[in-house]
């Protein structure tokens, strides 16, 4: 299993990638511009250039983009749902333009208007900033708390996802595993662990699972309440960590611990390399 932290990104794309250095990076994520802005910035071709070399040097692999946070593919509001698809067509055009293997995002929040009307908004959205997008960087819907009215919190959402849009290749999902957690999958556990997985083979399909998110919980399983907590001190616990990495279906996926960092803040991605057996 490949590593890595959701790095800082200080204005040109390529400081993504000495910071993923810097933290002992064996993959990186990052976000595409400011993550609480509509506008992604551009990527020039001296960008890309920079940014391809810089990596290929590093051997980081691979990059992913997070959306920024205001994407929400099941808004009702027009406006909304519009920029969201935008954003999405601009940030997978970038990661294509910058070598990066994956967009991931959160999909989105119905705000009563109802699961299937949220689920047909997402479908139309992921096809069209797939058709607007060029190459074969792909999109992949993350795993949620499942708070409120939000969508992702049940494995079955993703699979009407999938059955309305049709499927598309570049379509995949990102298992975070404090959200799954929160959303009531108890993974604390080895049987959890296998028995969540079996749910999302059987709704979504376990050649979809293309990213993992590992960060432990704060928060109780079924609370629908996000917090993240460093690898083995949270409601997940070290026992299922060490479970997760070595299992089958997962260990040659890439992981990403989206946490605090460096200086006093614990070595989670050196903790889970410790935990790889063989
Ligand atoms: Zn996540
Ligand atoms: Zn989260």
């Amino acid at each position: 299993m490949r590593f890595g932290y959701h790095v800082k990104l200080a204005g040109s794309p390529v400081s993504a990638i000495e910071s993923g250095v810097e933290a002992g990076c064996d993959t990186i994520q990052m976000f595409p511009g400011s993550p609480q802005q509509w506008g992604t910035p551009k990527a020039s071709d001296e960008d890309a250039r920079v940014f391809r070399e810089a990596r290929r040097e590093s051997g980081i692999d691979p990059v992913i983009i997070h959306s920024i946070y205001l994407v929400n593919m099941a808004s009702s509001a027009d406006q909304v749902f519009k920029r969201s698809a935008s954003s999405l067509a601009s940030a997978l055009t970038k990661a294509d333009k910058l070598g990066s293997a994956a967009v991931v995002t959160h999909i989105g929040n119905h705000k009563g208007e109802g699961e299937r009307f949220g689920l047909e908004r997402i479908a139309a959205a992921v096809n069209s900033c797939l058709e607007r997008s060029p190459g074969e960087t792909m999109l992949l819907l993350e795993t949620t708390a499942g708070a409120g009215t939000s969508i992702g919190g049940r494995f079955e959402q993703f699979g009407e996802v999938f059955d309305l849009s049709g499927g598309p290749d570049r379509l995949g999902i990102c298992l975070d595993t404090c959200h799954i957690f929160a959303a009531g999958y108890d993974i604390s556990t080895p049987g959890g662990v296998d028995a969540a997985l079996k749910e999302l083979d059987k709704y979504i399909g376990l050649d979809r699972l293309k990213l993992l998110h590992l960060n432990d919980s704060k928060a109780e399983c079924g609370s629908h309440t996000d917090r993240h907590e460093h690898i083995g001190r949270g409601m997940i616990g070290m026992e299922a960590f060490r479970y997760m990495v070595n299992h089958e279906a997962l260990k040659d996926l890439p992981a990403i611990v989206e946490l605090a960092y460096g200086g006093s803040n614990p070595d989670d991605i050196g903790l889970l390399r410790s935990l790889v057996e063989g």
